[in-house]
């Protein structure tokens, strides 16, 4: 194996740390590595048979693979805004990886004393600062059509919305992948999650079924491992698939070293997926008294594509005369929106403090 390795010994300097000039590639924006490495005096080590770069300051360290953009931090895979590169025969690195999370990783934080009386938050690589929230159908999709006419379409943008402001009044930043009643295709929806990299993806719809006795709430992960029932429920949520541009795809990688990352992240994320089911459920059963159907796994094609921990949630059933009555009011529709929300903000609360469960 023909490993290089190096170490910098420069001070790290207060204000501007990266000394390199700023590569723009394919409208990213890269610094040199040799310039990261001096900025944050790390040391390093470059496989050239497998093309891994392996950065490291005492038990911290960050593993990157040449063309894939994806990092290990600590073990935990990350996503970069561009591939690690060879430019000009140096090795480049993506500026706001590089600023964002380089820096948090391998550079102690000055302690800031706030204005206000508020508890010191540490930064973390593992906070959760991002959420796009999907309204389920939209457009020439209603969904489901319930009892009083209802519409699943109207359901989930009007619950999408309420919840986008509970969100917001707790400091994440939200983002709707509508906020009308339009037409969005299914990867169209994770796609716009992947590119506002959000920390996860939360689709949400209201259920019907030929039973009008069935009710509850529950939330699924996408799975292989599937139940009859959420079979049944993942068809007939996918069932728009038929009218989409079927030249979409969501190939693995082909490279090996990227597949074998790809497979980390997936099972990261499905672990991720779970554990926020599971807050949500909980939670919002609790608040809203609803028959609790659990969280289930299944083969939903609008959590397939998107590239972070995702969940759907069933928040009832409009072909059930009760739930459709109380889904009708918009009371309850903000009681609705709250209890989601309180389910994420467990579950940040608990991913935070156990930094991502790796505690
Ligand atoms: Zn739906």
């Amino acid at each position: 194996m023909s490993v290089l390795a190096g170490c910098a010994t420069s001070p790290v300097r207060e204000k501007t740390l990266i000394k390199s000039p700023i590569y723009d590639i394919k409208g990213i924006s890269y610094v040199s590595l040799s310039s990261v490495v001096d900025a944050y005096r790390l040391k390093y080590e470059w496989d050239s048979i497998s093309k891994k770069l392996t950065l490291y300051k005492g038990d911290k360290h960050v593993v990157l693979a040449l063309t894939s953009n994806i990092g290990l931090v600590d073990g935990i895979p990350l996503k970069l805004s561009g591939p690690l590169l060879l430019y000009k025969s140096s090795i480049v690195i993506p500026k706001d990886f590089s600023e964002s999370i380089l820096k948090k990783v391998f550079v102690k934080k000055r302690v800031i004393v706030p204005r206000r009386a508020e508890p010191i938050k540490p930064e973390s690589a593992y906070a959760i600062r991002k959420i796009v929230i999907d309204p389920g159908h939209g457009g020439k999709d209603p969904g489901a059509i319930g009892r009083f006419a209802l519409r699943e379409k109207d359901i989930t943008l009007d619950i999408s919305k309420r919840l986008k402001r509970y969100l917001e009044a707790s400091g994440i930043n939200v983002y709707l992948t509508r906020s009308d009643d339009r037409f969005i295709s299914l990867w169209r929806r994770a796609d716009i999650a992947n590119k506002r990299d959000a920390d996860f993806f939360i689709s949400i719809h209201a259920n019907a079924a030929h039973s009008r006795q069935a009710k509850g709430f529950e939330v699924f992960y996408l799975s292989e491992a599937v139940d009859d029932n959420a079979r049944a429920v993942a068809a007939a949520e996918n069932a728009f698939l038929k009218y989409e541009d079927s030249s979409f795809g969501y190939a693995k990688p082909s490279n090996s070293l990227e597949a074998t990352l790809w497979d980390i992240r997936y099972s990261e994320n499905r672990r991720e997926s779970i554990e926020l089911a599971k807050c949500i459920t909980r939670v919002a059963c609790r608040q809203l008294k609803v028959k609790d159907r659990g969280e289930k796994g299944a083969r939903f094609y609008v959590l397939k594509g998107a590239e972070m921990p995702s969940v759907l949630i069933e928040v009832g059933f409009i072909s059930n005369r009760q739930e459709a009555k109380k889904l009708k009011d918009s009371f309850y529709r903000e009681e609705v929106a709250k209890a989601i929300a309180s389910g994420i903000i467990n579950y940040k609360n608990k991913y935070e403090t156990e930094e991502g469960f790796t505690k």
